[in-house]
């Protein structure tokens, strides 16, 4: 399941929306499965530091039926069981290696773990979130190989474009970095998606408005954009009692907006799958209480765009 992602010109959406394209590739509800796999990450480690990104905690956002002590085919067996109690039944799923780093091992480990998913009946491929820096041609070979049978995308961290936030917040590697691995990824075929984080301290409105440029000119099929969200526990969440100058928490609102101008900016190329995450509530240290889901969020932006009369690519390339 390789090839060019184009964008939906028949569509009456004012962006290019990844779950559109979904029903399109796929012709039916497919679910995402998480799965935690027990990685670690080389930020975590010791290979390039201990204390991880300054945002980092993975439990605020790895749905609470993963577990990585139980297989990979019992938190499949799991998560497909906690959909079916909420939601739409679905009959097939994509098994979401979320957790950590997810190539972040050697390759026979790697290669055990992604086919004990895809041979989970009714699994239809596998959604890999890793770093940049974690990946190699050897992985994405075998990664290429499996995208002719099932679906594979390759979604990295990239959470911004300049290399001075990326240091402030411990990243452990810069946006060339980034570059090159989505560039080889989709160099073999594979589907690629990037996260970003928009608010992190020290980067204006106008640099992310401006990255939108850089973002484009990656290979990318979709992106997930969030809002930072501090996190108790965190660095991050500690650097914001200490200096919360450095910080613009924006209301709901501005976000909006900040999206909005992102995505005016944005090739209609690239498919949108999130514009905000949500970290559980009794996880977060943050003044802010937007009291709105991931789903309520995304209609307010689309009715935004609406009520603005603009859309994703507006002010592409101008
Ligand atoms: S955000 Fe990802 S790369 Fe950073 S410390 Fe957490 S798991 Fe590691």
């Amino acid at each position: 399941m390789t090839g060019e992602v184009t964008y939906n010109r028949k569509s009456n959406r004012r962006y290019n929306s990844y779950t559109d394209w979904f029903s399109t590739l796929f012709g039916k509800r497919v679910q995402k499965v998480s799965i935690n796999a027990g990685f670690t990450c080389p930020n975590r480690d010791g290979t390039l530091g201990s204390g991880g990104c300054t945002y980092c905690n993975n439990e605020a956002f790895i749905p609470a039926y993963c577990t990585h002590d139980l297989s990979v085919t019992g938190q499949i067996e799991r998560g497909i069981a906690f959909h079916r109690k909420r939601y739409r039944r679905a009959e097939n799923f994509l098994a979401y290696f979320q957790a950590y780093t997810n190539t972040y091992a050697a390759m026979e480990r790697l290669k055990a773990l992604y086919d004990e998913a895809l041979s989970y009946p009714g699994v239809l491929g596998i959604v890999i979130g890793t770093r940049p820096d974690c990946i190699n041609s050897d992985m994405l070979d075998y990664l290429a190989e499996l995208s002719r049978d099932y679906f594979v995308i390759v979604e990295y961290g990239i959470e911004s474009t300049n290399d001075d936030i990326l240091r402030h917040i411990n990243r452990g590697h810069d946006f060339a970095s980034a570059v090159r691995a989505v560039t080889e990824t989709a160099e073999k075929g594979i589907y690629t998606g990037a996260h970003l984080i928009f608010g992190l301290p020290g980067e204006s409105r106008a640099q992310i408005i401006d990255s939108a440029a850089a973002i484009s000119a990656l290979p990318l099929s979709s992106l997930k954009i969030h809002q930072l969200q501090l996190v108790k526990g965190t660095p991050m969440a500690e650097e914001y009692r200490s200096n919360p100058e450095r910080f613009d928490l924006y209301t709901l609102e501005e976000y909006l907006e900040l999206v909005i101008a992102f995505c005016e900016r944005l090739s209609p190329s690239l498919m949108i799958e999130r514009i905000s995450g949500e970290a559980p509530p009794g996880m977060l240290d943050d003044p802010r209480d937007w009291d709105k889901r991931s789903n309520e969020i995304f209609r307010l932006f689309e009715a935004l765009l609406e009520s603005k009369d603009t859309w994703q690519g507006r002010l592409y390339n101008k």
